[in-house]
Formats: structure tokens, sequence, C-alpha cells
């Protein structure tokens, strides 16, 4: 495969699919998620020749819906999934290493109310807290620690005072899911992988010994039917892995996953002027956990989990579950009042959690009650694992008596990390369940050695799998030890493009190093009418670069403007609009397509059937 040829832009798209049609892949993965992208690189950078096909917008599934944290701090302790929690942190330090620019670090603060039905006592807490300091692969700058009522107020003054007897401060870090995948395809395409999104996977083929050796799909742009060949098959589509192992005709086995819907509400800062995020339970007898994020000046509230059974590309938010978000956050911030009228825009999303796996529910709540001699033997462990001399499953094992209950891997099953399995069917389709997202890089090397048993046994010659710990996203090319420094020497360059440091910053801390491209686009363009020059080359060289296909990819899986900046789009939308289509060479028609398709989606965003 020609590495050169090819770019990741709508032009080449044509040329994609062709190549795609003409010569059989080696691995051809079903959905363009964060598991479909990592593990698209890591096939690629091993030499494989890879095709990918993603039925909407890269990006578009769960992986640009979630919470965008890594959690790992007291959220993932409240269920002391110790083990669990230590693997994570080993692996979130690799990830900060090869995606430097996609992790931010974040102190999330946890308010403890002595009350009926409290999530953590200080006791519960300052053990979480202390393990979590234990666990940290690296000798963290920052100390997760307990700080008294006085202190928490202090840090975020807008708590709810009343009960209140301290709170947890833990280190943790927001993860840009969407750019996470983005990055990771870009740099698999640099490898030669063939990646298309608006392609709809209908069927899996079979050879005639009944064994998967391609798929039937739908260019739901070009409005064609296309029959793809590949030696392996791997089915990434998340929340949709059941629909899409349906269409297998061959196998008749439903993967033991189920649905969790999860909602975000966004207002303006000055609504709720939030210091810090916090982390607070709900005082609903319910068990769950709530959040409250400080963005780009917004506030983003979010919640999982409710199971869910409905529509997977544009799960629809109900009243209840906003004026839940609501009820609970004035519960937790007094002042704020929030009302329907103060949500500015919203998400929703739905992950797939593996049947026994599912440490990654933050709101599963196993029940913890303990008899005296339990809670003995409990204290004990800790204090033992503490001191060196005792095991963290012991500890885990008297708090998470479920832990006992997973599923076991068959011969046709493997874990490939805590919350992920793959499991390859009788006829060959290789099925990848569950996982969040700071785990993609674990499922995929765990996958690829699947891949390459299968295909050395298929008589492949031997495969060298690259070493995915040190193999850099797009953009991550540059020392995770100075992120900061490094990042500001790359806003200098845009600075010298007549940028304020401020946008030149945003833009590297969205891009990592790949904003160097468009810093130099910016001294070769004039800016589109109604964009500033930054708007214009940021579009054109997603356009180019990042298979930027309609504004909406542009504003919401490339940028975030629409999650967090919608006040402000709202302006200068229409002259987006047109830019594109003069770029593209769109006809007035296309152009009040991707105007409409734009609105319609800011409208469900925006709640405005709810008011
Ligand atoms: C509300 C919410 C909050 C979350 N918060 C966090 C968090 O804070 N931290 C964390 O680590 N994890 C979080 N997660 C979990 C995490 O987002 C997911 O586990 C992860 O993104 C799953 O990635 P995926 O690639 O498996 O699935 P997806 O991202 O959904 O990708 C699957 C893709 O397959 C495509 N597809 C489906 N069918 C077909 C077909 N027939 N043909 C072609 N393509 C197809 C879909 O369009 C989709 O893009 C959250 C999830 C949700 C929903």
């Amino acid at each position: 495969m020609n590495k050169k040829k090819i770019t990741f832009s709508f032009r080449d798209r044509p040329k994609i699919i062709k190549r795609l049609k003409k010569e059989p892949v080696d691995v051809l993965i079903i959905g363009g998620g964060i598991m479909g992208a990592g593990l698209a690189l890591q096939a690629a950078a091993s030499g494989l020749r890879v095709g990918l096909v993603e039925m909407q917008d890269f990006a578009a599934g769960a992986s640009s819906r979630s919470t965008k944290f890594s959690h790992l701090g007291l959220q993932t302790l409240k269920n002391f999934q110790v083990e669990s929690v230590n693997k994570n942190l080993h692996e979130r330090a690799v990830i900060r290493k090869i995606a430097p620019h996609i992790l931010k670090p974040n102190l999330v603060l946890t308010p403890l109310y002595e009350e009926a039905g409290a999530t953590f006592s200080p006791f519960s807490a300052e053990i979480a807290l202390s393990l979590c300091n234990e666990l940290a692969p690296e000798r963290p700058k920052f100390t997760n620690r307990l700080v008294s009522r006085k202190e928490a107020l202090q840090l975020e003054p807008n708590l709810n005072p009343e009960y209140l007897v301290g709170a947890g401060i833990c280190l943790d870090y927001e993860i840009n899911d969407a750019r996470l995948v983005i990055d990771n395809l870009k740099a698999a395409m640099t490898y030669g992988a063939l990646l298309v999104s608006r392609i709809q996977v209908q069927t899996i083929t079979h050879d005639r010994q009944g064994q998967v050796n391609g798929v039937q799909a739908w260019d739901r742009l070009r409005k064609e039917e296309l029959h793809l060949s590949a030696r392996l098959v791997i089915n990434c589509t998340g929340p949709w892995s059941n629909q899409v192992r349906k269409l297998d005709h061959y196998d008749q086995q439903v993967s033991p996953l189920y649905l969790m819907k999860g909602v975000h509400l966004v207002v303006d800062q000055a609504r709720l002027p939030l210091k810090m995020t916090t982390y607070f339970d709900t005082r609903e007898d319910d068990g769950r956990m709530c959040f409250a994020i400080p963005r780009f000046n917004k506030v983003c509230l979010g919640t999982t989990n409710r199971q869910y059974q409905g529509d997977l590309e544009n799960p629809p938010l109900e009243r209840s579950e906003i004026e839940y978000l609501l009820r609970v956050t004035n519960r937790r911030f007094p002042q704020a009042h929030l009302t329907l009228a103060d949500v500015e825009t919203t998400w929703s999303g739905v992950r797939p959690l593996l049947v026994g796996h599912d440490w990654s529910n933050l709101n599963w709540n196993p029940t913890l009650t303990m008899d005296g001699q339990k809670w003995d033997q409990f204290v004990n462990a800790v204090l033992r694992y503490n001191s060196g001399i005792g095991k963290k499953e012991t500890i885990q094992k008297l708090l998470n008596p479920q832990a006992q209950k997973q599923i076991h891997a068959d011969s046709q099953t493997s874990l490939v990390s805590d919350s992920a399995a793959v499991t390859i069917t009788n006829d060959g389709l290789f099925i990848v369940m569950g996982g969040r997202l700071m785990e993609y890089r674990q499922i995929a090397a765990g996958v690829m050695l699947k891949i390459k048993q299968q295909l050395e046994r298929q008589g492949f010659t031997a495969i060298a799998l690259v070493d995915s710990q040190s193999l850099p996203i797009a953009g991550g090319d540059f020392d995770w030890r100075r992120v900061s420094a490094s990042l500001a020497q790359y806003a200098q360059l845009g600075v010298e493009q007549g940028l304020s440091s401020q946008s030149a910053q945003q833009c590297v801390d969205l891009l990592g190093t790949s904003a160097q491209a468009v810093f130099e686009k910016m001294a070769l363009i004039e800016a589109a009418p109604g964009l500033t020059k930054l708007q214009t080359a940021l579009l054109y060289y997603m356009i180019d670069q990042e298979m930027v296909l309609t504004p909406l990819d542009f504003l919401s899986r490339r940028t975030n403007y629409l999650l967090f900046g919608l006040d402000q789009v709202e302006s200068w939308k229409e002259a987006l609009v047109k830019a594109m289509g003069q770029y593209l060479g769109w006809n007035s028609d296309q152009e009040r397509a991707g105007l409409l398709a734009l609105n319609q989606t800011i409208k469900l965003m925006t709640l405005t059937q709810f008011q």
C-alpha cells in the first residue's frame, strides 16, 4: 500500500473506497469509535493491511458522548475495585505518554455529608484516597487527601454547607474523547490504513467453508452497495455490537452486553460559578453519583447510568432525566436555582457494559453491608496492604463479593482488560465487547494477539506486533514529561501568526503538535467571509486532514464547539456552512441541506421540545 498517496480527506474518499473494493484487506474493522480507531492504528503499524468502515462520522457513537473523564479517583474507589483501579492507573500513565495532549489534569472534589445513605463517610473516603495514593504508578506531584469542612467551603464556596463534614480531593484527568479517536485514526492513516465514514455494514459475508470473508455495506453518501473482502472482520461497534452480530447469519448467539444511558447538561458558569470539578451523591437514595465540571466558561452536569433500549444514534433526553439532574445539582449547590431555561445545550450517549465486568459503571452499587467481624477483617486487610504485606485482592474480595460472579473466559472469549473481552465466533467473526476510554490501547493490544494467532494459522508469515506503549497518536509526538512547556512552544507559532496567546493555546490544547499545520495554513489563506482566520484555517485543515464531511463533523467531533461554545457558534454557523460549501464545491441545495442538518441537531441539543 502506498503510504503517501491517500490523504484523510473528502477528496480522497472515492480513492479509499476503490482500494477497499479492489484488494482484500487483512483486517476489516467495523466501527470508528475509540475501540476501532485504536485497533486500526496498532494493526496498521504492525504492517497489516487495514480497512475501517464507520456508518456515521468517526467518533459519533459513545466515543464523543462520554463524560470525558478518566474516572480513576474516589468515583471508582467508591466500589473499592482496588485491582481494577490499580491496573487502570498504570494504563492511564501509558496513555499520558502516547497522547499527552488529550489528557488534562483536573482536581476533583467529593463533598462528604453526614446524612442517611451518604456514599462516603470521612473514614471510607480517607481509606479510598490513601489507596489511590498508594496505587499511583509514579510518585504523584499531588497527594490525594481529605480536607476539613472549612477548607472544602473555601475550595468550593458554592457547596451546600448543611451537614457538610469535609471533602475528598483527588487528582484525575479530563479526556477529549472524540479527539482521541480522530488522532488515533490520523496516525493509522500514516501507516496506510483505509478509513471511511458513512459506510454502513449490512451483512457479514462468508466463503464456501462458511468462514467470514468480508461484508456487504451501504455507502450512505453515494447511495451505493459495496462488497468488501477481508481475511478477518472485527466488530468494534460498541453499543451496536449485538445488532451487528446479528448481521452474521451463521452465528446465532448474543454477546453478554447491556446498555446504559447517560445524560449531560451544559449551563453557563455565571449561573453556577463553580471553581472545582465536583463529584457528588444525590441524597435520593438511588446510589447514583453526578458530576459538575467547569469547562470553557460553562459548567457541564452529568450522570450515568440508566439501563436503556432505544435509538442508539441519537438517544433522546427525557424531561425526567433533565429535571433529576437539575434537582440534585440544586440540592448540592443551593444558590444556583438552576431551571430548564438555564440549560444551553445537552448531550446523551449509550455505553456498552460487559456483564460481570461492569466496574466502569460508576453507579453500580454492590451491597457493602458488613458485620463487625467482616469490618475488622477489612480494616486489617487495608492496614496490611498499606504496610506492604497484604494483597490488594484480599481487600477486593472482602468488599466486592460480586467480583466472584464474573463471566469466565471460555475458549472463544478472552478478557483483554478489566471491562472488555474479545470473542471469536465459530465462523471467525471477532467481536470486541465493552471497555472504557482509558483501556482502549490495552484492549487493542489484546485483540492484536488474537489477530496475529489467527492470521498466522491461516498461513500468514510471522507478524511483528508494534510496541503500542510507545506509539504516539497524531499530535502527541512531543515530550510528555513537559506537556505545558512543549505545548507553549507550539502556541508561540500561533502567536507569530497574529493570534492572541489564549487562542493559540486553545488550538494546541486541542490538536497538540498538529496545531503547527493549522498555524502554517493561516499564513497561506484569507479568512472566509464571517469567519476568523483561525476558524477558516481550522476548517480547511480538518477537511483536508481529518475527513470532515459536514458542518456537524467540524463543530462537534473535531472541535467540541457545539458542546461548550454554542452561544458563539450561533453567530457564525451560517458563515461556516458557506465557507465549507465553497471549499468543497457544494451547490446551493447541498449548502441548504448542511445548514438544515446542523440546525436540527442544535434544536435537539438545546431542548426546544421542552420549552
Ligand atoms: C454517557 C456516557 C458517559 C461515559 N463516560 C465515560 C468517561 O467519562 N470515561 C470513560 O472512560 N468512559 C466513559 N464512557 C464509556 C466510553 O465512552 C465508551 O465505552 C467507549 O466510547 C466505547 O467505544 P466504542 O468504540 O466501543 O463504541 P462507539 O464509540 O459507540 O463506536 C462504535 C461505532 O460503531 C459504529 N457502527 C455501529 N454499527 C455499524 C455498522 N453497521 N456499520 C458501520 N459502523 C457501525 C457506530 O456508528 C459507532 O461510531 C461513557 C459512555 C457514555 C455513553
